[in-house]
């Protein structure tokens, strides 16, 4: 039974402001370790979406479950959160009069209050974590490195550990690679892909180079449902797709 594998259920969504469906009728499943891409032209949805499955907007209809048993509806955004759902927004949220490593202490904290958390004392199990993700973002030699003082794409990678020391089972990432040099968007795209399979990551983004470079499925979204689902090849072949993008 495949439905076992799936981590996010989103059935027949709609979003309403004020009469205007920014969402309508949309269906959405995302499998356990996938790393899955969500394209579409401004206004498509993809923001609201992202703010249902967090729990930022409460749809007018449909159902949202989280693996087989958490219905995202009941939960209020923070217990979502708890649940296993991160977000990394566009622009980088970092600390940046603190160092790298009081930046993911604090996200491991949950960042209630910054003197609290900065001076309690970590467990040397905390302290394991936290190193691990350095490394795993490439961010070890600038442990004691002002987060302020990171180059651009520094940023976005602490970001991603930030939301990583809380170990979410899906991480939703928006638009990691906008401003982003060449080199920073190759090591972005090596991170993502190296942190699907143990996680579920779902990425929109604008970049068509660097959702090929990643997806091996692509969502695309248009007027608030999905317009059309496949590989990078097959959606952009679609002649449905075509007609939306060249209309932009
Ligand atoms: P995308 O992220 O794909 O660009 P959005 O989800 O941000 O799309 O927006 C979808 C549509 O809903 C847009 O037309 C937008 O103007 C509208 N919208 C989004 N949020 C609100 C809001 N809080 N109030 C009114 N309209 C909104």
């Amino acid at each position: 039974d495949l439905s076992h594998n799936i981590v996010l259920y989103l059935e027949g969504i709609s979003v309403s402001f004020d009469g205007f469906k920014a969402l309508n009728n949309l269906n959405l499943y995302i499998e356990a370790g996938e790393l899955r891409c969500i394209i579409g032209p401004n206004g498509a949805g993809k923001t609201t979406m992202m703010d249902v499955i967090t729990g930022k907007t409460r749809p007018d209809t449909g159902s949202a479950w989280f693996g087989q048993t958490i219905d995202l509806l009941a939960l209020s955004e923070p217990e979502i959160a708890q649940a296993g759902i991160g977000r990394k927004f566009q622009k980088p949220t970092v600390f940046p009069n603190h160092t790298v490593f009081e930046n993911l202490e604090l996200a491991l904290a949950g960042e209630r209050s910054v003197w609290k958390v900065l001076f309690a004392k970590l467990s040397p199990s905390q302290i394991a974590r936290i190193d691990q993700v350095l490394e795993t973002v490439g961010l070890k030699d600038h442990r004691s490195t002002q987060a302020g003082s990171l180059s651009h794409g520094q940023k976005q990678w602490l970001e991603i550990g930030m939301m990583l020391v809380q170990e979410p089972k899906l991480m939703l990432v928006d638009e990691p690679v906008a401003g982003m040099t060449p080199q920073e968007t190759e090591k972005t795209a090596e991170l993502l892909v190296s942190l699907a399979g143990e996680r579920s990551v779902v990425v929109v983004e604008h970049d068509m180079d660097f959702v090929r470079s990643i997806a091996r499925t692509v969502t695309v979204l248009h007027e608030g449902s999905v317009l059309a689902e496949g590989s990078i090849d097959k959606v952009q072949n679609d002649p449905k797709v075509v007609e939306v993008y060249l209309g932009e």
